[in-house]
């Protein structure tokens, strides 16, 4: 892009002849010519699998074992990245955090130690089986080399936003968690697919859990995301922030949400491209 380098005569300063000097980087119709009609992935052969904190980790040895019994084998067939994500103890020392009236980069900082834990007991789980825990620091390069030796790669959910964690909507919450940053790396390694191992079939219309008895809700297998920014439900299975990020993907094309708590088995089914959760689109 950019012609290097004339030395200016006079002050001795460097210049550099770039098509994108003097912009401000904010100008739509300006950024609207960055967009690239294709984008380079990095990690194409790489699935990014997040295990739920609350969803999965949470309920101990009886939903893991089966579902560690399972990434074990589908290991051999598809290169995996797992992310971990943080559930009920994230909730207490939010809890805590919020009387304390702590702002939302604190409440981050405090959540990503849970995610951390979830990673750390997963990679213990898994060492004998090439299980290794990475950083979001150093190693993200090198997925696809670990995956080729046999490895399976584990890391926090939790995005590195910490004291830079943006304001929420509503409340204090940080609205960008493990789902989030779950997508965030799929997106920017160029993932080849993206899979949230839950304990519900998939999207419904409200939280089956605190659902009526009797009360009949919708079921959505498959919904694009304006239809679903549309919809404006009041609760979701993944985390909102993720509704706009698909949106605006340039290598992500979709997600799927699968229940791996019941049907561990589903894990090779979505990772056969099979449609066994709900699935997202742009
Ligand atoms: P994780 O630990 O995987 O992050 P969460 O507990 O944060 O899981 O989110 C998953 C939960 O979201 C489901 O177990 C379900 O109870 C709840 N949920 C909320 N809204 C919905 C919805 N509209 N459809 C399905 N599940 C929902
Ligand atoms: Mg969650």
């Amino acid at each position: 892009m950019g012609k290097l380098i004339k030395e200016s005569k006079d002050k001795g300063r460097l210049h550099i002849d770039t098509p994108m000097l003097g912009e401000s980087l904010v100008s739509k119709e300006f950024l609207k010519t960055t967009e690239s009609g294709e984008y380079f992935r990095m990690h194409p052969d790489i699935n990014v699998l997040k295990i739920g904190g609350q969803s999965i980790m949470d309920r101990g040895s009886k939903a893991i074992f089966p579902i560690v019994d399972e990434l074990i084998r589908v290991k051999e067939d598809y290169k995996l990245l797992l992310m971990t994500g943080g559930g009920t103890r994230a909730r207490h020392v939010y809890n805590i955090g919020v009387d304390l009236g702590m702002p939302t980069g604190v409440l981050s900082k405090l959540g990503d130690k849970v995610s951390s834990q979830n990673a750390v007991m997963l990679s213990v789980l898994l060492a004998k089986h090439g299980g290794v825990r990475i950083t979001h620091g150093d190693h993200l390069e090198q997925l696809t080399m670990f995956c080729r030796q046999g490895y399976l790669p584990i890391t926090t959910g939790i995005p590195p936003y910490g004291f830079f964690e943006h304001p929420a909507q509503f409340g204090s919450i940080p609205p960008h968690r493990t789902d989030s940053g779950a997508f965030l790396l799929a997106e920017n390694i160029g993932a080849r697919s993206l899979i949230y191992l839950k304990d519900e079939t998939g999207l419904f219309s409200k939280d089956p859990k605190k659902a009526k008895k009797k009360e009949k809700l919708e079921f959505y297998d498959k919904i694009s995301v304006d239809d679903l920014i549309e919809l404006d439900l009041d609760d979701l299975i993944i985390e909102r922030p993720i509704l706009n990020m698909l949106k605006n993907a340039k290598c992500l094309k979709d997600l799927q949400v699968i229940d791996a708590l019941r049907h561990p088995e589903k894990i090779r089914e979505a990772l056969e491209g099979k449609h066994v959760g709900t699935i997202i689109h742009k």
